[in-house]
């Protein structure tokens, strides 16, 4: 997907180069803010250093909607309500008619947000671009690529975390799916996304299986562990498949796979430069949501860059969400086998609207009492006091 946009090039060997902005990475993040400075038509040379050449439909990116959100366009599908439930047992619904599930199609966003860069001639995307260091020079970041360097006045990263960043992750989401078709049409629930079934688990990491129904003979299928260490698509391939022939899909055509290992509770970065994304602790400890936080924080980062020059790190939760879900994660890591009882508790809430409002950082006081009031008391007083005696005794 690279189209004929003026303003996008692919690898080609540069003498150094002076700009005002340089955003290292051109995936979610990266764009997500080049997308909102094109949006403000910004005067300021801006470049995304990105190594691939070309963006494939490699994700899906899902989340409870919030009333006309700006990437409304791009939804293309749409859930009222939510199952969840462990395995063997019955699955439970809940209803979020108010703030349904959405569902944007990674191919949709890149294609929109090269669209969008393509409208703004002092924004360049240049793909096939490798950064391999960023230093501060005087006034200046020099940035290494392996294409040529730049001088840039302000820098944001958007790198994946490294390697030694990732290891410190608390846990890790790991997952691989489908995006499958049947020959047949079958009779599945097109308004109810499975979104914890089959809690479980499976040689000592919790799992749990995650379900898009797309259409009547195709849906997205996922089978997610929260690990205690990476896992790579190898290691759930054979798991994957058994998911398959247990929901009696192993002979559907397979038209998209997609994988991932996201570290959830992952430290902050000791960057001299700024960042964002993932790496900048973009992800929601506990659930390893991120891409509605990526846009909120690219909004602002455009927005105070048009007006003052500078830009913004991808900022943390507030106090309390991260010290909830700090909690949430550590009882998780302590006790994994309550993990399914956990989620059961948590998705279960008869007051969705609280459920959603915390799922999307947006939860007040009530809503935090709300949940903790829900949840089992014991497991999270021996994590408190084991957290606390770590560090001070
Ligand atoms: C398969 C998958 C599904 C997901 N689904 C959801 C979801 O449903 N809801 C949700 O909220 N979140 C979801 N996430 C989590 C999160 O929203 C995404 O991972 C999102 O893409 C993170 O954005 P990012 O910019 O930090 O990372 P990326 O989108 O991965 O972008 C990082 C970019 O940096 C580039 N890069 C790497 N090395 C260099 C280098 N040396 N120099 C320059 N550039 C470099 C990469 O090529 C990449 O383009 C999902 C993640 C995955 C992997």
């Amino acid at each position: 997907m690279t189209a004929p946009y003026t303003n996008i090039y692919k690898t080609a060997l540069e003498p150094t180069r002076r700009v005002d902005l340089a955003i290292i990475g051109g995936g979610c993040a990266g764009l997500s803010l080049a997308r909102e400075l094109a949006a403000r038509q910004t005067l300021d040379s801006v470049v995304i250093l990105e190594p691939r050449l070309q963006y494939q439909d490699d994700r899906s990116w899902c989340f409870w909607s919030t009333p006309h959100h700006a990437l409304a366009h791009l939804v293309s599908h749409t859930w009222s309500s939510w199952m969840f439930g462990k395995q063997g047992e019955q699955s439970k619904t809940r209803g979020c008619t108010n703030n349904p599930y959405q569902y944007i199609r990674s191919a949709d966003f890149y294609r929109d947000c090269l669209d969008r860069i393509s409208e703004c001639p002092s924004i360049e995307l240049k793909l096939g671009f490798t950064v391999t260091t960023i230093n501060r020079q005087n006034d200046a970041w020099h940035i290494e690529t392996g294409q040529g360097s730049f001088l840039a006045k302000q820098v944001i990263d958007t790198r994946p975390p490294s390697p030694n960043q990732l290891s410190q992750a608390n846990l890790y989401q790991c997952f691989l799916g489908a995006e499958i078709q049947f020959d047949h049409g079958i009779h599945t629930n097109l308004s109810a996304v499975e979104l914890m079934t089959d809690m479980r688990m499976l040689e000592g990491e919790f799992c749990f299986t995650y379900v898009l129904p797309l259409a009547q003979d195709r849906l997205l299928i996922e089978l997610t562990l929260f690990a205690t260490r990476p896992y790579s698509a190898e290691d759930l391939a054979e798991d994957f498949h058994q998911l398959l022939v247990e929901r009696g899909l192993a002979q559907s055509t397979i038209i998209r796979t997609e994988y991932g290992n996201l570290p959830m509770g992952l430290p902050t970065s000791q960057n001299e430069h700024p960042r964002a994304g993932i790496g900048g602790g973009a992800l929601r400890p506990s659930s390893g949501y991120g891409f509605m936080r990526i846009q909120r924080w690219a909004a602002l980062c455009a927005e105070q860059y048009c007006k003052q020059g500078n830009v913004l790190a991808q900022t943390a939760s507030g106090f309390w969400l991260q010290k909830m879900d700090q909690l949430f994660l550590s009882v998780i890591q302590r006790q994994p086998t309550l993990a399914p009882i956990l989620f059961d508790k948590l998705l279960g809430q008869p007051q969705t609207e609280r459920f959603i409002r915390f799922m999307n950082d947006r939860a007040n006081l009530l809503d935090y009492l709300y949940i903790v009031v829900s949840l089992p008391k014991t497991p999270f007083i021996q994590a408190l006091i084991s957290n606390f005696l770590r560090r001070h005794v």
